[in-house]
């Protein structure tokens, strides 16, 4: 939004006339010091069309069903909003991902902006850096953990890695610094380990994550796509790969088995076998059949979801997109994109300890891990917060 792509040049950005305006006005309220739901209640009033709006009325999209609804016109959501403020194309920059898939699972010290290339002044700028600054400033100030206290904005979502089960908030040493640990290994510490993770860390990566996946479906979809559609292949084996050509034997043979059938029928009849063997054919068809069906019937179900498969990466992709430069996490944008986060034990290594974290995202399943790393701490020790190897670590 605020830009299209040059018709001679697809790789060029060229402003938009008739959405540039939107992007500035936004700018401009957020420097005037209006938060992200304030904005998202102006456009609404001013009845300002949404950016999936524009992209549905440019036939880029297909929301005719969100659009059904005209109301939806106008719908801006605040994450909208912050996507907008935070993101540098509006500086008149490009950012690129350096690699094609960054987050195999490993350790590498490397921070996430080094997968990035921000290509400086590849386009015309809408907002001066001035204002961008000021209003990231201004959208950054606000706080961003949950003010209700003690409800975890991931509430519901955190499962321990080993034994399933729901990990819960608690406050640790000397500094209650807030941790989340294993429900059943609070009950009895010998039925699983204690899998503790600290809120902010937690909250880092995770936000790292969408960040990362959020970026990638809005700058490529069909990457977003084939990728969420290679992880849930690694999931189920390649089994589903196979399923047609094994399908369509299954069928041939069921087919053969049949006319066998029919066969046996005739020559009992015309008396060219004795009963016994027919007897023992049928029963040895039978058994046949009813195998060669049950086969076929999983091979069907393993194709439908190989079709369900691509249905839901191609929904998850246009989810993520919409989340691209996503600032902060709410209890809303988590269950709407996040299925659950599985946590699993912290690994001392030479430098410190590391943590892996496994997001089910919705519709899209299991994408990938996110390794981080944290400060090994003694009890009632300090643990510094900002460090930079301390911080989720894309990895590629
Ligand atoms: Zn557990």
């Amino acid at each position: 939004m605020g830009y299209r792509k040059a018709p001679d040049n697809h790789n060029k950005l060229i402003v938009d006339e008739e959405t540039a305006w939107i992007i500035k006005r936004i700018f401009e309220y957020a420097n005037a010091g209006m938060g992200s739901h304030k904005i998202a209640s102006s456009l609404r009033k001013e009845q300002v069309p949404c950016p999936s709006w524009w992209q549905y009325t440019r036939g880029e999209k297909d929301y005719s069903q969100r659009f059904s609804d005209p109301t939806n016109k106008y719908e801006w959501s605040h994450t909208v909003i912050r996507g907008i403020i935070g993101n540098p194309v509006y500086l008149g920059h490009t950012i690129m991902c350096k690699h094609e898939t960054v987050f195999k699972v490993g350790l590498l010290k490397k921070t996430p902006d080094a997968d990035r290339i921000r290509v400086d002044n590849t386009h015309e700028p809408l907002v001066s850096q001035e204002i961008f600054d000021n209003a990231n400033a201004k959208i950054l100030s606000r706080k961003r953990e949950d003010t209700s206290g003690n409800v975890s904005i991931f509430s519901g979502l955190i499962k321990c890695g080993t034994c399933g089960k729901a990990m819960s908030q608690r406050y640790w040493g000397r500094d209650r610094h807030r941790i989340f640990v294993c429900n059943t290994y609070a009950k009895n510490t010998q039925r699983c380990t204690d899998h503790r993770i600290f809120y902010d860390d937690l909250y880092d990566a995770v936000l790292a994550d969408i960040q990362y996946h959020a970026q990638l479906a809005y700058e490529d979809r069909d990457k977003a796509v084939a990728l969420a559609i290679r992880m849930n292949d690694k999931a189920e084996g390649s089994r589903a790969k196979s399923s047609e050509g094994k399908l369509k034997q299954a069928r041939k043979r069921y087919d053969e088995v049949t006319r066998m059938f029919d066969r046996l029928y005739e020559d009992s009849l015309s008396g060219r076998i004795s009963n016994d063997n027919f007897t023992r054919l049928v029963d040895k068809y039978q058994a046949e059949q009813a195998q060669l069906l049950e086969q076929i019937d999983a091979l069907e179900r393993a194709m439908q979801e190989v079709r369900d498969t691509r249905q839901n990466a191609v929904q998850w992709a246009d989810l993520m997109a919409e989340y691209a430069g996503i600032q902060e996490l709410t209890a809303e944008n988590l269950n709407l994109l996040v299925e659950r986060i599985e946590v699993f034990d912290r690994a001392a290594t030479d430098d410190g300890v590391e943590q892996t974290i496994r997001i089910c995202y919705r519709f899209g399943g299991y994408i990938g891990e996110r390794c981080f790393k944290v400060k090994a701490m003694k009890h009632g020790g300090h643990r510094r917060k900002g460090v930079d190897n301390e911080k989720a670590l894309l990895v590629s």
